[in-house]
């Protein structure tokens, strides 16, 4: 529904860092290096930029997630990472946290261009691409309503041949 918060990958990200084993997790530190495609807030045209995400994320298994959460409750150790997420099996599957890196970088602007012109609010043309001359037909309504007025009483002829 909400186009403007569409985000596409173009390619594969590229993911590099490593991980490190600390205690009783395991803290992934690196980065993620991709296109993503987003759609413009100006003009709506998709337009595609580099991105690259810092992560930092921290890891556990069932048994050290639990021995973590034990010691931070028991003793509120303040610079313990509240932020460990637990994982199952001999595998980290981080496609999740390389999203959420990737969409924590993404600019909170997305202009296709600091020029985009946009649309134009009155025919819809994609002002980047084509001219419209909406800027200078435009005539105040209330002028626009009493033209028409003017018209409509026969006048219309009348205004031609006062101004010619
Ligand atoms: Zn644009
Ligand atoms: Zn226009």
């Amino acid at each position: 529904m909400d186009e403007g918060n569409v985000v596409r990958f173009k390619e594969p990200v590229k993911v590099t860092g490593s991980v490190v084993n600390i205690d009783q997790h395991f803290l992934l530190t690196g980065s993620a290096i991709g296109q993503v495609e987003l759609i413009c807030d100006r003009c709506m045209e998709s337009f595609v930029i580099p991105i690259e995400a810092e992560l930092q994320y921290s890891f556990a298994d069932a048994c050290g997630f639990r021995g973590h959460v034990a010691r931070v409750a028991g003793e509120g150790e303040p610079d313990a990472d509240p932020d460990i997420r637990e994982f199952a099996g001999d595998e980290i599957d981080i496609t999740d946290e390389v999203r959420e890196a990737v969409l924590l970088a993404l600019p909170s602007k997305r202009l296709c261009s600091v020029q985009c012109k946009g649309i134009c609010p009155v025919c819809g043309v994609n002002r980047n691409k084509s001219e419209c001359k909406c800027a200078e037909d435009s005539v105040d309504p209330r002028l626009a309503d009493l033209a028409s007025l003017y018209r409509q009483l026969g006048g219309g002829e009348t205004v031609g041949k006062s101004k010619g």
